[in-house]
């Protein structure tokens, strides 16, 4: 049965819920298939990128999420402009030709001016060779637009889930929390020339296989160029936590992020796949089993120290203590474990995206 799925070119709901759900030889054989593919199609190198979370100041009210607006009991903090340089300037010394710039969700003209001179001075003081992604939420198309021409290159939106229904579950039914405005933003910021990252949370209450499932083909259908996705975990000042009980244990939930990295690096062969901080959290060795079965990318936290630890969206955030050179070191040994190599230097573009452009250039 299993071989008969990874020989179809094309893999429907049941197959991947199959796949999904598989346990013993046949999970060996998921893995060793989707080692094998990632070897083919993108190699054994992997892309860091610098990840900066700035700001835990939201806007928003997710129902899964420790930095939600209504919980009062964290110390809200905005890290300066010049702070933020430094810490790409540490990613640009030492050999990370990517960053990641996070926060929570803010939708201001100020904000937008704010992030707008910052990409026009990292740009200038690196020279244009750091390749910056954005992951700053819901913004208008006049927005993205103008950070995509201020210089940044890459946007990650998650979609959280693909079912509507489920996304309703976790989020307030208010204009701000709308499934379709997500999928709209989404859609813009591909329209917009990025290279358009996206993901889901694994193992969240009430979610089945046919949703995960789901996930992985809404990935392919959008033409996403980049996925990010790990398990949820829970945290305790959230609305979410009042179901705890009916969730998979922990090490279930790793389990089933692996097969999904897995099955999506079968679906979608030469993407950029990420080794999420979620899966460390689980499992300390978790990334570095992600970049065995598929993953490509892995994002070093580089946040300057004190803080680190205001930016906790769930429970057990590791690597909260450490400093970036600390975090670097010991990434570069975990990478060796994996039997990959560092792509020190390298912009790291998705080659899915690549060929997505030159396609839509001919
Ligand atoms: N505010 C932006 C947004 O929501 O797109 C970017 C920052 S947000 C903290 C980044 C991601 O964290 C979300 O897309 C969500 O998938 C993830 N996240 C939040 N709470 C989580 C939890 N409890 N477990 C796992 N991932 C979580
Ligand atoms: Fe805000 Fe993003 Fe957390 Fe939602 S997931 S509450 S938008 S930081």
């Amino acid at each position: 049965m299993i071989e008969t799925i990874l020989n179809k070119a094309d893999l429907s709901i049941q197959d991947i819920v199959y796949l999904l759900s598989c346990e013993g030889k046949d999970k060996e054989m998921l893995f060793s298939e989707s080692a094998a593919v990632k070897r083919k199609y993108v190699g054994n190198k992997i892309f860091f990128r610098g990840l900066i979370e700035f700001s835990n100041i939201c806007r928003k009210d997710c129902y899964y999420c420790g930095i939600r607006k209504e919980n009062a009991d964290i110390s809200r903090y905005s890290i300066n402009d010049d702070d933020i340089l430094a810490a790409i300037q540490f990613a640009h010394t030492n050999k990370y030709a990517s960053i990641v710039l996070q926060s929570g969700e803010i939708e201001s003209p100020s904000f937008t001016n704010r992030i707008e001179k910052l990409l026009l001075r990292i740009k200038e003081e690196t020279q244009g060779k750091v390749r910056v992604t954005l992951s700053l939420g819901e913004q208008t198309e006049e927005t993205y637009r103008r950070w995509f021409e201020a210089g940044a290159h890459r946007y990650l939106l998650r979609i959280e889930t693909s079912n509507p229904e489920l996304y309703r579950k976790i989020h307030p039914n208010n204009p701000i929390h709308s499934f379709e405005k997500r999928l709209e933003c989404l859609s813009t910021i591909k329209k917009t020339g990025y290279q358009t990252g996206t993901g889901v949370m694994i193992g969240l209450p009430f979610q089945t296989m046919d949703d995960l499932a789901g996930d992985l083909l809404f990935f392919k259908e959008f033409n996403i160029d980049m996925v990010g996705m790990g398990p949820y975990i829970e945290h305790s000042d959230t609305p979410l936590y009042q179901y705890r009980d009916q969730l998979l244990p922990l090490s279930g939930r790793f389990d089933l992020a692996l097969k999904m990295i897995a099955v999506l690096r079968i679906l979608m062969k030469n993407i950029n796949i990420a080794a999420t901080t979620a899966l460390q959290s689980i499992d300390s060795l978790g990334r570095e089993k992600a970049l065995k079965i598929g993953a490509n990318v892995i994002m070093p936290n580089i946040t300057p120290g004190k803080h680190r630890n205001d930016y906790r969206l769930y429970e057990n955030k590791p690597c909260t203590d450490e400093n970036p050179e600390d975090c670097k070191s010991c990434l570069e040994a975990r990478v060796h474990i994996a039997g990959d190599e560092i792509a020190w230097n390298e912009w790291g573009d998705s080659k899915y995206y690549t060929e997505r452009k030159k396609d839509l250039e001919k």
